[in-house]
């Protein structure tokens, strides 16, 4: 039990209030230490009530309220007063936390797979756009385009991955292999560079500019 559960369970209102020096009658009855109290108005027993002023609670209740403490300091202090052990291993505050890691990594996994869904995406369309505009123009066309050929090729492998991480790989598996696949996008990207690179500087800025998405 916690610190709460533990001076609930043991403690009534009355046993603070004897502890406070105050002297019930035989009714339970005391003067009322929260307003102005001419004649016993609060009946205390396991928990407190005044007639006069509404007052009323339990023990934690009471200490708090008499001593101007916050509720954990008046549990605290009743504890110790009535030597209560209680569970002290913070095992809530470790429940929260816990709670809190959990979520955080569920937020960054989520954030992680949606990265690496749009890279795919991203790339997928560069490529589909490289191998439209690269494309032979007709059969005659001996020479194929360096670029129609790598994005061609590319996007096979692309086309592989997103299946792969969307529909084939399960969850757990998609953990153990998002770092490997951002690695082969990147190496992907680089290879496109590469080809685009291979052509004449402004030739390369201009195949840019077009398959900018
Ligand atoms: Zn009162």
């Amino acid at each position: 039990m916690n610190l709460f559960e533990t001076v609930r369970t043991n403690v009534k209102a009355i046993d603070v209030v004897l502890m406070a020096g105050f002297q019930p009658n035989r009714s339970k009855m005391i003067c009322c230490p929260f307003h102005n109290d001419k004649h016993p108005s609060m009946k205390v027993d396991r928990r407190y009530f005044c007639f006069g002023c509404g007052a009323k609670g339990d023990a934690i209740d009471f200490v708090s309220n008499y001593y101007g403490l916050r509720l954990k300091e008046a549990a605290e202090k009743i504890a110790s007063a009535f030597s209560l052990s209680y569970d002290n291993s913070r095992y809530s505050d470790c429940v929260q936390k816990a709670v809190v890691a959990k979520r955080n990594e569920y937020q960054i996994w989520a954030e992680k797979k949606c990265e690496l869904f749009a890279q795919l995406s991203r790339i997928h369309e560069q490529l589909r756009k490289m191998k439209i505009e690269y494309a032979p123009k007709d059969r005659e066309d001996s020479e194929w385009s360096p670029l129609f050929v790598m994005a061609a090729k590319e996007l096979t492998y692309v086309d592989y991955l997103y299946d792969y991480c969307m529909f084939e790989a399960a969850e757990d598996e998609l953990k153990l292999k998002i770092d490997e696949i951002t690695k082969e996008m990147e190496k992907i990207e680089k290879r496109m560079y590469d080809t685009e690179s291979g052509i004449s500087g402004s030739d390369a800025g201009q195949i840019r500019e077009r398959l900018a998405v």
